[in-house]
């Protein structure tokens, strides 16, 4: 049984361009000021290759899997 995952974004590094929210909004949405908000704090299993393709698409490295 694997550890569980936390999604995290480091709020003073996203810069609000919303390529999270478009690509997967299931697992993120935005607050009044552009900046990204995890949908999810424990990552299923079954989500954790789409978590990892927002981690990639991120261009400020500002998503994260932090363990619990
Ligand atoms: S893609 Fe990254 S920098 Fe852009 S809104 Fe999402 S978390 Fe913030």
């Amino acid at each position: 049984m694997s550890n569980p995952q936390h999604l995290v974004v480091d709020v003073p590094a996203c810069k609000g361009h919303g390529l999270c929210f478009f690509g997967w909004p299931d697992l993120f949405d935005l607050d009044d000021d552009g900046i990204a908000v995890p949908l999810l704090d424990e990552v299923p299993e079954g989500q954790l290759d789409e978590v990892r393709k927002a981690i990639a698409a991120c261009p400020e490295r500002a998503i994260a899997l932090r363990p619990a």
